[in-house]
C-alpha cells in the first residue's frame, strides 16, 4: 500500500480551504480523507470515517472545542469540509459515564450538539472517535487487515503482525458499547498507534494527519506482506459445461426471476438494475469447486450486508442453448433462498427489541460459475455499488483463503447490523421516481425527438440506454442524462440485435423500447423510384420491425411484460402532397404497432404509437422554417404553429407523449396525437 502523502498537496489544500474560511486541521482533515477514500481497497462506498479535533466559534464568537467527524452520506473519496460536520467535544465525551445508550438517544444528542443544525448526521462511529484523546482519527476497512482478521484465529494473526503497535478488540457492533469499549482498550494500551476491530476494521490515529495517515498505510502494508507469506493458490476448479450461454442472454432470464412481483396481473413489478463483473479474479472464485462453502460464509465487515445480504445467490453454469434448463434451476435456486433468508430471519427477530419487519428475500448478488457475478440494484449507481462490495469480497476471501479460511462474524451480528435502523438509513427512503428500476432503449436518440425521449425517461427515473447511429451523438446525451450510449444503424438486423445484447450486458435487459429512428423521404408517388421507397421502407419500417422484434425476445425472457412503443407520424393517417415514400412505411408501421399490441398482449406486452406533427428541432433550421412559412404567406411562428390550439409543438412535447403512454398501464394498441391539434389527421 502506498503513502501518498504529499507536502505540496496538504499545503494546496490548506490555502485552499482558508479561502472558505476552514482552519488548518479540517482543510488536512479534508485532504487525508480523500487520500484514504480514493483507494477502493482501504474505503468503499461509505465504509470508514475519520476524524480531527480542533477549536472553532460558535454564533457568540467563543471558541469551543469540537469533533469534525465524517457526516453520513459523503463519499470519502471527494468529501469537501461540510462533510466532516462539528459537535461540540465536551459533550460527548460526557456520555462516558453513561451504563448504556440507545441509538436513538445517541443520534439524537449528537444532532443536538452540532454548530450547523442543516449539517449532515454524524458517523454512527462517532462516539467512538470523541472517546479516544487523539487529534487525528483514520477509520478503514482495508481488504487486507480484513482478509487476516476473517480467520478462526484472526485475532492470534493481527496480535502477531502487530506487535503491540495496535491494540485488537473483539467483533462488537458499532454503537455506544463498542466506543467504551475501544476507549478501555487504548487506555490498557496508552502506546497503542491504532486499533483493530475484528472482523471489522482498523483504526489509526496520531498528533497530526501525516501521522495518522502514515500510520494507516503502514498497518495495511504490514497485513499486505503477511498475506503474501505461504500463501496457498486456490480456488481448485469445478467442471463447467463445453460451450456456455452469454451475458446478455443469461441477464434478463435473471432479472425476470428476480424481480418481485407487486401487481403482475397489472404489470407491476419491484425490478431490479443488473452490474455485471467479471475478470480472472472473479472468475477463480465462481468457477471454484468449493464456491458453496466459502462465498456462503458471510460478509468481509458487517456493514456490507446492506449492500450483498448476507451472502450471494449461486446458480449453476449456463449451458449454451439450454436456457430454459438454466431458467427452471435458477427458480429452484431462488425458492430455497427465500426459504433460507426467511429461516435466517426466523431464528434472529425473536430476540430484536423492538421486533423488526422482513426486508425482501431477493439476493443482491447472483454468482454465475463461467461467466462472473451480478449485482443488483434499485437504481444502476446502487447495483454499482453492490457490484463493487461483492467484487472486493471475492478478492478478500480469496486472499483469506490462501493463508487459512475465511470467518465472518456470526450471523447473530450480520442479523443485528442488517436490521439496524442507522444502517438502513444510509439506503436512504426517498419515493422512487415513477419509471425507477426499469430500463428504456431509445433509437434514434442522439438528437431531436430522441434525445428529448431519453431525457424525459431519465428525468422518471428510468435507466436509460441511448442509441444512435452517430456514437458521438449517443454519447453526448448519454452522459448528459447518465445513460449508457451504443451505437447501430436499425436498418442493420445484426446491429440492432447487438444493440440489445449490450443493453442486457449493461443493466440487464429491457422494459420500455421507443422505436424512434426515422427520416423523411420524399418523391411523387407515381414517378418515385424504387431504390427511395425501398430506403425508406428500410428505415421507417423494418427497422421498426426489427427493433419490436428484439425488444419482445428480451421481454419474453424477463417474463415480467414490457412497453413498445412507436414514433409514426401523422403521415400514417393524413398523406400530404409528395410524401408518399414516407407516408407509406409510416403507415403500415402504424399497423405493425396494432399488431404488436394484438400478438403480445398475453404476455403483457403493450404497444402503442405517437403520430406528431410539425415538431420545431433542431434538424429544422430557422432558413427552412422561413422558406416554408413564406411559401404560404404566412410568417414563421403561423408556419410552426398551424394547428387548432397555435401553439407550436417541441421536442419535448413528444417526450412528454412517450412517458405518458409508458405509463398508461391500461392502454394497448393506442395512438396519440401531439400536433396541436390537426383534424385532418384524426383517427377515426
Ligand atoms: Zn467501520
Amino acid at each position: 500500500m502506498k503513502n501518498l502523502w504529499s507536502k505540496a498537496d496538504a499545503e494546496a489544500a490548506i490555502a485552499k480551504y482558508a479561502a472558505q474560511g476552514v482552519n488548518r486541521d479540517l482543510a488536512l482533515r479534508t485532504y487525508t480523507t480523500r487520500l484514504l477514500g480514493g483507494v477502493p481497497e482501504l474505503v468503499l462506498h461509505g465504509g470508514g470515517n475519520t476524524s480531527v479535533k480542533t477549536t472553532m466559534k460558535d454564533t457568540l464568537g467563543d471558541d469551543v472545542e469540537v469533533l469534525c467527524v465524517k457526516g453520513s452520506g459523503w463519499d470519502m473519496g471527494v468529501i469537501e469540509p461540510p462533510g466532516l460536520p462539528a459537535v461540540r467535544l465536551e459533550p460527548l465525551r460526557k456520555l462516558y459515564k453513561l451504563d448504556k445508550l440507545s441509538d436513538e438517544d445517541m443520534v439524537n444528542f449528537q444532532r443536538l450538539n452540532l454548530l450547523d443544525a442543516a449539517a449532515p448526521n454524524p458517523s454512527v462511529e462517532t462516539l467512538f472517535h470523541a472517546f479516544l484523546p487523539h487529534k487525528f482519527i483514520d477509520h478503514t476497512h482495508a481488504n487486507a487487515v480484513l482478509a487476516v482478521s476473517d480467520q478462526a484465529n484472526g485475532e492470534e494473526l493481527l496480535r502477531e503482525i502487530y506487535n503491540g503497535r495496535c491494540a485488537v478488540v473483539p467483533y462488537v457492533m458499532p454503537g455506544f458499547a463498542l466506543a467504551k469499549m475501544a476507549s478501555e482498550a487504548q487506555k490498557k494500551m496508552p502506546k497503542a498507534e491504532g486499533l483493530v476491530l475484528h472482523k471489522h476494521g482498523i483504526f489509526t490515529w496520531g498528533d497530526n494527519a501525516e501521522e495518522a495517515y502514515a500510520r494507516m498505510i503502514e498497518f495495511v502494508s504490514l497485513a499486505e506482506q503477511r498475506l503474501a507469506r505461504n500463501r496457498r493458490n486456490v480456488f481448485a476448479p469445478g467442471a463447467l459445461p463445453g460451450k456456455l450461454a452469454d451475458v446478455a442472454e443469461v441477464a434478463p432470464v435473471l432479472r425476470g426471476l428476480t424481480a418481485i412481483p407487486v401487481d403482475p396481473v397489472d404489470g407491476v413489478y419491484k425490478r431490479w438494475i443488473f452490474e455485471f463483473r467479471s475478470g480472472p479474479a472473479i472468475l477463480n472464485f465462481v468457477n471454484g469447486a468449493e464456491v458453496r462453502r466459502y462465498s456462503q460464509s458471510g460478509v468481509i465487515t458487517p456493514d456490507h450486508v446492506i449492500r450483498t445480504k448476507e451472502k450471494p445467490l449461486i446458480v449453476p453454469a449456463p449451458e449454451a442453448g439450454k436456457i430454459a434448463e438454466f431458467a427452471a434451476a435458477v427458480k429452484d435456486a431462488l425458492a430455497a433462498y427465500d426459504a433460507e433468508y426467511k429461516a435466517y430471519f426466523g431464528r434472529h427477530n425473536p430476540r430484536a427489541v423492538p421486533k423488526k419487519t422482513m426486508l425482501d428475500t431477493v439476493p443482491r448478488v447472483i454468482l454465475v460459475p463461467g461467466l462472473g457475478l451480478f449485482a443488483m440494484g434499485k437504481s444502476s449507481k446502487d447495483a454499482k455499488i453492490a457490484a463493487d462490495v461483492a467484487d472486493n469480497a471475492v478478492r478478500t476471501i480469496t486472499d483469506a483463503e490462501a493463508i487459512g479460511k475465511f470467518e465472518s462474524v456470526t450471523e447473530a451480528d450480520i442479523f443485528d447490523v442488517e436490521y439496524w435502523s442507522l444502517e438502513q438509513a444510509k439506503l436512504g427512503k426517498d419515493a422512487e421516481k415513477p419509471l425507477a428500476r426499469q430500463i428504456a432503449l431509445v433509437t434514434g436518440a442522439g438528437s431531436g425527438i430522441g434525445a428529448a425521449t431519453a431525457a424525459a425517461f431519465a428525468g422518471q427515473g428510468a435507466e436509460v440506454v441511448v442509441v444512435d447511429r452517430d456514437l458521438a451523438l449517443a454519447e453526448a446525451v448519454a452522459k448528459k442524462i447518465g445513460g449508457f450510449a451504443v451505437a447501430a444503424d436499425v436498418t442493420k438486423a445484426s446491429d440492432v440485435r447487438a444493440a440489445f445484447d449490450k443493453a442486457c450486458a449493461r443493466y440487464g435487459g429491457v422494459d420500455i423500447v421507443v422505436s424512434n429512428a426515422g427520416a423523411a423521404w420524399q418523391g411523387r408517388i407515381g414517378e418515385v423510384d424504387d431504390k427511395t421507397l425501398r430506403d425508406s421502407f428500410e428505415l421507417n419500417f423494418f427497422a421498426h420491425q426489427a427493433v419490436a422484434q428484439n425488444a419482445v425476445r428480451v421481454m419474453k425472457a424477463q417474463a415480467t411484460g414490457g412497453c413498445l412503443l412507436f414514433n409514426v407520424s401523422k403521415q400514417a393517417v393524413n398523406p400530404g402532397p409528395d410524401f408518399g415514400p414516407y407516408g407509406l412505411p409510416k403507415a403500415t408501421t402504424l399497423f405493425l404497432m396494432r399488431q404488436y399490441a394484438v400478438d403480445y398482449g398475453k404476455d403483457g406486452i403493450r404497444s402503442n404509437g405517437i403520430n406528431a406533427d410539425r415538431v420545431r428541432t433542431g434538424l429544422l433550421t430557422d432558413d427552412m422554417v422561413k422558406s416554408r412559412s413564406k411559401a404560404r404567406g404566412l410568417s414563421e411562428h403561423d408556419y410552426m404553429a398551424g394547428n387548432l390550439l397555435g401553439r407550436e409543438v417541441k421536442a419535448a412535447d413528444v417526450a412528454q407523449a412517450f412517458v405518458a403512454l409508458a405509463l398508461a398501464n391500461k392502454t394497448t394498441g393506442a395512438i396519440s396525437t401531439v400536433d396541436g391539434g390537426n383534424i385532418a389527421a384524426a383517427l377515426r
